[in-house]
């Protein structure tokens, strides 16, 4: 067994907190574990307990159009969220949760060593960049260690306040040239230049 696959048996069968009690399925996460995109919301909803899978409500339907206007489909990043199981009523994490869940997170991180983070809302921001506001902080990256952390609204605010969705759409739409910018000095350091580029777009 991979340390990718005993993860997701450590947490599907975990009870280090209460929402252990009420889930139909715990939602560890999925897409490619090779990723240089992950994602990461808040907690599972209805669909996501009943499935087993993360995003695939109404909200994984924005984020599945929002991947399609960049050229990506769901298989070619990692999506996962703060807790694994669901919130009763899809309330707030608590703090308790969070930090009980977040061992499972950081492993995943680890493991996947993605390029960029999208944190998707205030919750996943918050894990990297305590207290800050995510209207301020939202469509620029900021570099958290050896990563970047890239914060953008959830798809469900959206759906909650549709005049979100410009900034949401907007946001999308520079992840690409993130990417490019990210691989463009470390091709440069491999060919010897002295002085790597600066994120240009941003
Ligand atoms: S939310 Fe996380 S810590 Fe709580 S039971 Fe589920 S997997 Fe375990």
């Amino acid at each position: 067994m991979s340390e990718y696959q005993e993860l997701v048996r450590e947490i599907n069968a975990c009870q280090k907190c209460a929402l252990s009690q009420k889930r139909t399925n715990a939602v560890p996460g999925e897409g490619s574990t090779t990723a240089d995109i992950m994602f990461i919301g808040e907690g599972p909803g209805y669909y996501e307990d009943q499935q087993g899978r993360p995003f695939v409500g109404r909200a994984g339907q924005v984020l599945n159009d929002l991947l399609a206007t960049i050229g990506l489909k769901r298989e070619d990043v990692y999506i996962t969220n703060m807790l694994k199981c669901r919130p009763p009523e899809n309330r707030d994490p608590l703090q308790n949760e969070i930090a009980a869940c977040g061992g499972y997170l950081d492993r995943q991180i680890k493991l996947i060593a993605p390029k960029v983070i999208v944190t998707l809302g205030r919750f996943s921001f918050g894990k990297f960049f305590p207290g800050e506001a995510i209207s301020k902080a939202r469509g620029t990256p900021r570099k958290w260690g050896d990563l970047w952390i890239y914060p953008i609204y959830h798809p469900a605010a959206v759906l909650h306040n549709p005049r979100l969705k410009p900034a949401l759409e907007n946001d999308f739409k520079r992840l690409p040239e993130l990417i490019r910018s990210i691989n463009e000095p470390a091709s440069q350091e491999a060919e010897g230049e002295k002085e790597p580029q600066q994120l240009s777009m941003f």
